[in-house]
């Protein structure tokens, strides 16, 4: 699992309320992977249908068409 575009493998969501509350997390062996001192504040849960976005680029979509072969 990694961007279609640029194939990095970090990502980040938005807060529903405030695009600006982000959270960033990794994707390692095809799984969220969110760093400890993110969690600690992190109210944004990950799921399928959550939009994520790229670290490194611009492409965004939703968490499950990462998951596509
Ligand atoms: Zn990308």
């Amino acid at each position: 699992m990694a961007c279609p575009v640029c194939a990095c493998d970090r990502f980040y969501v938005k807060g529903q309320e405030d695009e600006y509350d982000m959270q960033e997390f990794d994707l390692r062996y095809g799984e969220v992977f969110i760093a400890a001192e993110e969690t600690e504040n992190g109210k944004i849960e990950i799921q399928d249908e959550t939009e994520v976005f790229c670290d490194n680029c611009s492409w965004h979509g939703k968490l499950k068409e990462l998951r596509k072969p």
